[in-house]
């Protein structure tokens, strides 16, 4: 996804990209519990506010894998939030902002794709769950405590 800086000083602009398989994967390197990856969308507000471009959205990856806690399999769309904000290279460095990504732009053509595949590469969980509140597996049962109770004496 190529924007020109020219084509956003009209206040705020929606984009909507996607980004290709091959490149999300090179992106999140290698994966053993992700059986089947698939592009990523990403929708994001772009503003421009005196050649500084604020980019807040998220970043949709559907995958297949499986659970880091319970081994199951399961087929998800991860939702990574994104914010970013590039300021011409000669401004270095930029504001201190926590918990925001900095990046820099040269000439007036941006390449929005690397920056999100960037993004991804920072932010892709470390860990996959089939759901936030995977209750996982009995250590000592094996039970998987999502479908079944503990058979532990207690
Ligand atoms: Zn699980
Ligand atoms: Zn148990």
């Amino acid at each position: 996804m190529l924007v020109k800086l020219s084509d956003l000083t009209r206040g705020r602009r929606r984009l909507e990209f996607s980004l290709p398989v091959v490149d999300v994967r090179e992106a999140i390197g290698d994966r053993p519990d992700i059986d089947h990856l698939g592009g990523a969308h990403v929708v994001c507000d772009a503003e421009l506010v005196d050649r500084t471009l604020n980019l807040r959205g998220d970043i949709s990856i559907g995958l297949r894998g499986a659970c880091d806690r319970c081994a199951d399999d399961f087929e998800a769309a991860i939702r990574l939030p994104w914010r970013l904000i590039l300021v011409p290279s000669r401004h270095r460095p930029g504001p201190e902002v926590e918990d925001i990504e900095f990046g820099y732009y040269s000439g007036e053509i941006l390449d929005l794709a690397r920056h999100a595949l960037d993004g991804i590469g920072l932010s892709f969980p470390e860990i996959l769950l089939c759901r936030p509140d995977c209750k996982g597996i009995c250590p000592d049962c094996r039970a998987n405590l999502n479908r079944e109770p503990c058979r532990c004496p207690s």
